[in-house]
């Protein structure tokens, strides 16, 4: 976790460092600083269930307002993160952030939404998360398995062998992983029959033209059959309107997200 430092020396007697734009220069100094004064915020976008229309978890989205008071899109700000190894540093600050805020989610909604958080690759591949997050976990007295993990195929950068053993040290404590945009990636029929993970989130991309586009519902239906299959939950993410809605329901989709339902907000705001 002490990666900042080495990196930003590195950084500074970098030849190369005329490559880099004054923009992304400042804005990763201030994302530097952002991580120092815990500038973050932390928003939650509802999860519903397709069987009984109810909530059914919560997912952190990240938040940063520059010095601007603007909000600067995870999009843009996470790239740089990644690019200047300020990611971990990150991702283990968000991860405090979000179990700290389970006693308010709970005093409203009761305890027992799902908690998704996103893990980057860098961070769920460090050598030290599964015990971080297992600790963490511990201390704030979280009933592990509502917390659900949502990785990106990215991870499949790693070799199955390593993958499979970072969720087995997870699945061992009943933590839960997602597949986040689902379909995008290098996919992964063999990843997803390979390791056990517990929920497939279908990328966007299928959801937007579902309800016009026979293709993609035909896709996005057999998706939803070998996803339970295999064992899997399956969430449909972006859901923006009542006509998708509708057509999702002729599915055996588990779980819808999107604007329709709720944008994301504050703890206090939902
Ligand atoms: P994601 O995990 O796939 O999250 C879904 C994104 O789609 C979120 O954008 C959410 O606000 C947005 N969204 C939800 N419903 C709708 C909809 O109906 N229509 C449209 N157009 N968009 C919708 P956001 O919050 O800007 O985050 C973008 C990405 O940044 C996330 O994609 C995730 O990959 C990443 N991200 C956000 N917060 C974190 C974080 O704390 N850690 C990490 N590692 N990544 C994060
Ligand atoms: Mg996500
Ligand atoms: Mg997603
Ligand atoms: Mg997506």
């Amino acid at each position: 976790r002490s990666e900042g430092i080495s990196a930003a020396a590195v950084v500074l007697y970098d030849p190369a460092m005329k490559d880099y734009s004054s923009e992304e220069m400042i804005l990763r100094s201030a994302l530097e600083e952002a991580i120092e004064q815990d500038e973050f915020l932390v928003y939650y976008q509802k999860k519903i269930s397709l069987k009984d229309s109810r909530v059914i978890g919560l997912e952190a989205l990240t938040r940063w307002q520059d010095t601007a008071s603007q909000f600067v899109s995870p999009m843009q700000f996470i790239p740089i993160l990644n690019k200047y190894h300020l990611m971990n540093r990150f991702g283990y600050l968000i991860l405090e952030k979000v179990l700290k805020d389970v006693p308010e989610i709970d005093a409203r909604f009761g305890a027992d939404l799902h908690i998704a958080i996103n893990i980057s690759p860098s961070l769920f591949l460090d050598p030290g998360f599964p015990e971080f997050l297992i600790a963490a976990v511990r201390n704030k007295g979280v009933d592990p398995r509502r917390i659900i993990l949502e990785i990106t195929e990215d991870v499949f950068i790693e070799d199955i062998s390593k993958l499979r053993q970072i969720v087995e040290k997870l699945k061992a404590e009943s933590l839960r992983i997602s597949l986040d945009d689902f379909g995008t990636g290098f996919s992964s029929l063999s990843y997803i029959s390979n390791l056990q993970l517990d929920e497939l989130k279908v990328d966007k991309s299928f959801i937007d033209d579902i309800h016009t586009n026979e293709k993609k519902f035909g896709i996005f239906s057999s998706i939803c059959t070998i996803g339970h299959l295999l064992g899997y939950t399956v969430v449909a993410e972006g859901v923006e309107s009542e006509a998708q809605l509708t057509r999702l329901l002729d599915t055996d989709c588990d779980i819808a997200q999107g604007f329709y339902f709720a944008v994301p907000a504050p703890v206090i705001e939902l």
